[in-house]
């Protein structure tokens, strides 16, 4: 696929950091991090950086008028060069249809979302493990709860909203992170 344009969805702990890494130095996209970009925004000495600071810690999403603009120039930019790998945006349907809005009149759209599949028992498992190594402010139990839940209101629609489109690939997330980075090349592969 010359300058392929893919989505990774999943839930928090799902691996999808890590996965994303792998996949976009494989392809040799941009890897667009969502919440890399709100993290630094946030730490801006601004009105706005607060704003959107407080929605981070809470484990909330941030609102999309913030989040929108932040994006949408680095993937039209992306699409028109090195392709890129969307990951942690879209998170709910109304992004969704703001980047398809945005993407199909530059013929920038996705062509493939890779959904990472992963029980809720374990996802929690994770993150209990994760937040004892790296501190950060939204990894406490009841945010991370939070964030799961965020996850099934908000994100998951999005694995029907693609696969109505037939855009969807389902990853099981289970096991070794090398398994699961190859069961993502197969499928990329198909
Ligand atoms: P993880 O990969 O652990 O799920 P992220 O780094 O992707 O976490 O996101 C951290 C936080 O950043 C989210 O809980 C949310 O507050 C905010 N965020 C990230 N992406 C979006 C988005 N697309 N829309 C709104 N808020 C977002």
């Amino acid at each position: 696929m010359a300058s392929p344009r893919l989505l990774l969805l999943g839930p928090p702990a799902s691996g999808k950091g890590t996965q994303a890494r792998r996949i976009a130095e494989r392809c040799g996209v941009r890897h667009i991090a969502s919440g890399d970009i709100l993290r630094d925004a946030a730490a801006a000495p601004t009105a706005e950086g607060r704003r959107i600071a407080q929605y981070v810690e809470r484990g909330d999403l941030v609102p999309d008028e913030f989040l929108v603009p932040l994006v949408c120039d680095v993937l039209v930019e992306a699409a028109s060069t090195q392709g890129y790998l969307l990951d942690g945006f879209p998170r709910s349907v109304s992004q969704a249809v703001q980047l398809s809005l945005i993407t199909d009149s530059a013929s920038a759209g996705v062509q493939k979302v890779l959904y990472l599949d992963v029980a809720e028992s374990e996802l929690l498992a994770r993150m209990l493990q994760r937040s004892a190594v790296e501190h950060r402010v939204d990894d406490t139990e009841p945010i991370m709860r939070h964030r799961l839940q965020v996850f099934a209101d908000e994100t998951l629609p999005l694995v029907d909203y693609y696969d109505a489109r037939g855009l969807l690939h389902r990853i099981d997330g289970h096991g070794e992170l090398d398994a699961v980075t190859e069961r993502i090349f197969t499928a990329l592969d198909r």
